[in-house]
């Protein structure tokens, strides 16, 4: 594996998912880069906070992470959070970052998980992006009459989604657990100030992860290959 193209819809949202695994990717020698659709100014349960100032705030937490990872490179792509949506004109940014980095990998959320448990439906975000990142590798990337103007065409060979009720992939994240602990605590305006929480919730999710599949701490995927 050589690049690893990660798409996600909100700045948090690699941290809580598979940063364990994409800072082991970037340590085995990959390169990988990190698309972030929302700026995430709503993000707060506080009527007074400022958009504009959270969003700021939030693409500093975004830049610390991303150096706590090694990822190679980041960018948000500046959509309003909440807003997004399976659009044309999102699938085309994608299948043009697509077509420029020509990753071996791309990771992004299942679209299909809507319910986990009966507590917690999956934001819309989540779901848009997870679709558009799907139609964007297939077919989009990989045929040149979709989106002529945005580079050759590419074959992402494989696609692995995380937040899924359908796991079939278990990476092992025990080398790069208090990274992803560390880039997490990097998004302050989302997790709050009790950092030894954050630390335990993470390290008790891998581990429940990981005792699937015989690992002692682990992120779950559905790995699709094209
Ligand atoms: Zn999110």
């Amino acid at each position: 594996m050589q690049r690893v193209l990660a798409v996600y819809a909100h700045p948090d949202d690699p941290e809580v998912s598979c940063a364990g695994t994409l800072a082991r990717w970037a340590d085995e020698g990959a390169e990988v880069h990190l698309v972030i659709c929302a700026r995430g100014e709503k993000g707060t349960q506080d009527p007074d906070v400022d958009p504009v100032e959270l969003a700021r705030v939030r693409g500093a937490e975004a830049d610390a992470a991303a150096a706590v990872l090694g990822l190679a490179s980041h960018e948000n792509l500046g959509l309003p959070d909440g807003e997004v949506d399976n659009t044309l004109e999102l699938r085309g940014r994608l299948v043009e970052r697509i077509r420029s980095l020509r990753p071996d990998v791309v990771v992004s959320c299942d679209p299909t998980a809507v319910f986990f448990g009966s507590r917690y439906v999956n934001h819309h975000d989540h779901r848009g992006v997870g679709f558009a990142v799907l139609d964007a590798c297939a077919p989009a990337a990989s045929s040149p009459l979709y989106f002529p103007e945005a580079g050759a065409p590419h074959r992402v060979p494989t696609i692995y989604l995380s937040g899924t009720l359908q796991p079939d992939t278990w990476e092992d994240i025990g080398s790069t657990l208090d990274r992803k602990v560390e880039a997490l605590r990097c998004h302050r305006t989302q997790v709050g100030e009790d950092l030894e929480l954050v630390g335990e919730v993470v390290r008790r999710r891998a581990a429940s992860a990981g005792s699937e599949a015989g690992l002692a701490h682990a992120e779950a995927f559905r790995v699709l290959g094209l």
